[in-house]
């Protein structure tokens, strides 16, 4: 029990919007209601159940110290998890989160799982990896991917639904070519996530996509973000996306297996193994949210290590120019170098390493200025626990 106000949400309806896009909203006592939607000829997608409202409010319920009531039918097996280890989970992650008690007006064991198999698609060296896994044709049947979902979850940053809907636009082709289809599935989820950054959350809000699918989604895959070697709890306040091999088990059902995938390569392997595949063109790594913008920008860190990456493999010029432009990348090279040096993350060491083995020259100038970032790191964390010491 908590002292703050119960979150209480009503039994899940169906409605249509503006455009004529069916929704499940579930109205939410003294707030915006809760909305998932999908284009119409793939309604028989969405869910009766209320599987995703409990999932979409937990970390919102955690974070504000308000227990959790949920209108309609919650899995009983997903109940029982978001009341015991998943609430675990978080709390490794977000010490601050409170528990809470999540109840449901009426718990059911779960149906029969549907037959689809989803996953996200993006464009970025993940989802191209697990798509490039679990849609090829060798796949049984039973894994092999029917739908790729495009989530409006709060990603875009403040481009916000444009930039998402020009980034669908550009990856259409890709869908179109593979036979799948590409099912753009909007929500106003992240409103219900008030100062609470995404990275922090990130599992939670896919999840909650597709328990709002489960009307005919019966496995979903999600990309992980390193290979297994490198499988670990984030630190806290971390990115609770490093822990989505241990966070998706706790979000099934027996109708819905939520799993993560790829670990079996390096977020290297996945990006070299993009070089004279069919879809190179369509790579979309960037985080720069311009709905504007027609390559990758070739400056954010994240263009930065896949150029620097496919560079050391010998097949940047592939992706020159549609899909990056090489000029602001070779001006911030010399600080990149010295920042990747510098970074105690497992993907960056291993990009390090990476370019060691093939004799990368790096150049003397990034050694030292990694040198003095690595000295200003470890000050500013023995500065912080000083003052956590003092604290006690
Ligand atoms: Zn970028």
């Amino acid at each position: 029990m908590t002292d703050a106000p119960d979150l209480v949400t009503a039994r899940p309806r169906r409605t249509r919007d503006d455009e004529g896009n069916p929704r499940v909203v579930a109205d939410v006592e003294g707030g915006a209601p809760l909305w998932f939607s999908v284009p119409a000829a793939h309604e028989a997608l969405l869910t009766d159940r209320a599987d995703h409202v409990a999932v979409a409010l937990l970390l919102p319920a955690m974070r504000y110290g308000r227990d959790l009531h949920i209108g309609g039918v919650v899995t009983d097996s997903l109940l029982h998890r978001l009341n015991h280890d998943a609430q675990s989970l978080v709390h490794d992650v977000h010490p601050q989160y409170r528990r809470i008690t999540v109840t449901a007006e009426e718990a059911a064991p779960a149906g029969v799982a549907p037959a689809g198999v989803a996953t996200g698609f993006s464009g970025g060296v993940d989802s191209f990896a697990t798509l490039t896994e679990y849609a090829a044709s060798d796949v049984p049947t039973s894994l092999r991917v029917t739908h790729l979902l495009n989530n409006n979850v709060g990603a875009h940053g403040d481009g916000g639904r444009d930039l998402w809907r020009a980034r669908f636009d550009g990856l259409s082709p890709v869908a179109r070519d593979l036979g799948l289809p590409f099912v753009r599935v909007d929500s106003n989820i992240d409103e219900h996530y008030p100062l609470m950054g995404f990275m922090q959350t990130v599992t939670f809000r896919n999840a909650a996509v597709i328990h709002a699918l489960g009307g005919g989604i019966g496995r979903s895959y999600h990309a992980s973000e390193g290979t297994f070697r490198h499988l670990r709890m984030p630190p806290p306040h971390g990115d609770i996306g490093l822990a989505g091999a241990m966070t998706f088990p706790l979000l099934s059902t027996p109708a819905l297996t939520l799993e993560s995938t790829s670990s079996g390569m390096s977020r290297i392997e996945r990006t070299v193994a993009l070089i004279g595949g069919p879809y190179a063109r369509y790579l979309d790594v960037c985080v720069d949210a311009d709905p504007n913008r027609t390559t990758n920008c070739s400056h954010c860190w994240k263009c930065m290590r896949t150029m620097l990456t496919l560079e050391i493999a010998g097949g940047l010029d592939e992706f020159i120019p549609t899909v990056f432009v090489r000029e602001p990348y070779e001006r911030r090279r010399s600080q990149y170098y010295a920042e990747l040096m510098a970074s105690i993350e497992p993907n960056d060491i291993e990009l390090v390493e990476y370019g060691d083995r093939h004799g990368w020259r790096w150049g003397a100038v990034p050694r030292g200025r990694a040198t003095a970032l690595r000295a200003r790191h470890w000050a500013r964390e023995s500065t912080r626990s000083m003052r956590r010491r003092l604290r006690r």
